[in-house]
């Protein structure tokens, strides 16, 4: 496969293409055979690649076989643009048709950050909840700040350069939270068993304050609101 592939790049070049005008791209289900047969051509070519699993399959599956096989090959150096190929689901498929698609696109640009080779969002770390957490509040400011930066970022791209980079923490309990939230510019612990009902949040590695009630969910997303017009704004 690979020197029939550098026989046709080889000819191309012959009948005028560019070597930069070329990509190559293998096509491969197994994640095994990705990562051998990239590596190969990479040593055996100066060729732009494309990377991918042709047949990833469905939902998580498809979803870790392809960063499975691309990290490798990424944190080698190896790959000039990637692609996500993920079977559509027919549930979400009546909903959206386009959501496999999308859902491609967003796994390729969260691969890419996983490895700091690129920054597309925000990136939201919380920690899976155990023993200490007593209720889903956790979870759902986690998914609530989550999902409120994928809906503000095509605004917040034209007004904020910079803003990709911002990570947040959003933790179960107040024991082991604020360590994670330290290493995060905006970091909030929420009360766990048995723990005062308060949420410090920290700010760059430093306790900003301490939110109480049932507003804490509003006041936390007033908070990310000021931190990203201070911090990447004119103002900034
Ligand atoms: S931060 Fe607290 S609640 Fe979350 S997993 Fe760690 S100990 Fe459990």
């Amino acid at each position: 496969m690979i020197a029939s592939a550098l026989e046709s790049a080889a000819a191309a070049e012959h009948y005028g293409l560019r070597n930069d005008q070329i990509i190559l791209s293998a096509k491969v289900s197994g994640v095994r055979d990705l990562i051998d047969i990239y590596t190969k051509m990479a040593a055996r070519c100066s060729y732009a690649l494309h990377l991918g699993l042709t047949e990833a399959g469905m939902g998580m599956k498809g979803l870790v076989a392809s960063a499975a096989g691309l990290s490798p090959l990424l944190l080698a150096g190896i790959g000039d643009t990637i692609r996500v190929s993920l079977t559509p689901d027919p549930e979400k498929a009546k909903i959206d048709p386009h959501a496999a698609r999308k859902e491609e696109v967003m796994a390729a640009q969260q691969i890419l950050q996983s490895l700091s080779l690129r920054s597309f969002l925000p990136q939201v770390t919380s920690c899976p909840g155990c023993g200490r957490t007593t209720s889903t509040y956790f979870q759902e400011l986690a998914a609530n700040i989550q999902q409120y930066v994928r809906d503000t970022m095509p605004e917040w791209r034209k007004k904020y350069p910079g803003v990709e980079e911002l990570k947040i923490a959003v933790m179960g309990c107040v024991v082991n939270g604020p360590g994670e939230s330290k290493h995060a510019n905006l970091g909030i612990s929420l009360p766990g068993t048995f723990e005062e009902p308060k949420a410090p949040v920290y700010i760059d590695g430093k306790l900003s304050t301490t939110l109480r009630g049932d507003g804490i969910i509003a006041e936390f997303q007033q908070i990310l609101n000021h931190y990203v017009e201070t911090h990447y704004g004119e103002r900034a």
